[in-house]
């Protein structure tokens, strides 16, 4: 079971979009996939049809349960969603205060970690989508991962917020013990305007080989196959920023064999 976190310190880079396109092209590679969302806005949950506010269980009930939890509970707290091979583990409102709640309880940045251990033979990905604050939800999704992916807006001012999050890895690391493997991926690409190609020279002078060597256009459809529920790469198979991702893919998993090692 690989697992790779989305994250990102600032909104609108494109988190979501990324969880969702990457879910649904490995499910369409056969892969079983769990999309896990830990976003108190609930978009991916939302994207795939779930009523955050309807939930039989969610991610609320699993870092409720703490260190003791079963996977009896992680099951439970997961539900199919409409595309073969993918389920979700849906995000509630209720999230959001968790930090108040647990956040200073020992040991409690490993729940999700061992939540995933009681089910790492149902899935050959997952993927966590992770909101854009520093707190115990973003501390357990860097924690059980991989490999961080980093989306980021290529426009001048989300530079500021990558430095950011570079530095929130750096400080988690230090409590984790080795470091993070992490690929940023330039995304909403305008190639029309100066400010995405001076910005993604900008990222790979300061990031290098961390830079992942392509990006994501800004593409309409993306918002389409939100409105109709649909993995991009459902809905629109030929769209630019479909294929993009599917490049995208090909490189995460290359990338996978070694991060597995
Ligand atoms: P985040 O999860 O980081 O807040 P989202 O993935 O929700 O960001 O994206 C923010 C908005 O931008 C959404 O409305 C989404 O449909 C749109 N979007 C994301 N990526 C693209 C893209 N490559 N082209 C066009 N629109 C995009
Ligand atoms: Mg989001």
């Amino acid at each position: 079971m690989i697992v790779w976190t989305v994250a990102n310190q600032k909104g609108g880079v494109g988190k979501t979009t990324t969880t969702v396109a990457l879910a649904g092209l490995l499910a369409e590679r056969q892969q079983r996939v769990l999309c896990i969302d830990t976003d108190p806005h609930a978009s991916l949950t939302y994207y795939f049809g779930f009523d955050s506010e309807e939930l039989p269980a969610s991610a609320y009930d699993v870092f409720s349960a703490g260190k003791a939890i079963t996977r009896e509970q992680v099951k439970q707290a997961i539900l199919p969603s409409e595309v073969k091979h993918l389920d979700v583990m849906p995000a509630t409102m209720a999230l959001a205060t968790l930090d108040r709640k647990l956040g200073t309880q020992g040991g409690m940045g490993l729940v999700l970690k061992r939540a995933l251990a009681l089910v790492a033979d149902d899935y050959d990905y997952v993927l966590i989508d992770v909101p854009p604050v520093l707190g115990v939800l973003m501390v357990n999704a860097l924690a059980c991962c991989h490999r961080v992916l980093i989306p980021m807006q290529t426009e001048f001012l989300a530079l500021k917020g990558l430095d950011r999050m570079m530095r929130t890895l750096s400080l988690i690391q230090k409590s984790r013990g080795h470091g993070y493997r992490y690929t940023i991926i330039p995304t909403l690409y305008d190639k029309r305007t100066r400010a995405s190609l001076d910005t993604y020279k900008k990222l790979v002078e300061r990031y290098g080989n961390s830079v992942w060597n392509g990006m994501i256009p800004i593409d309409t459809k993306f918002r389409d196959a939100s409105n109709e529920q649909l993995p991009p790469s459902l809905y629109a198979p030929k769209a630019r920023g479909v294929l993009a991702y599917q490049s995208l893919l090909t490189h995460l998993q290359q990338l996978a064999q070694q991060d597995t090692e």
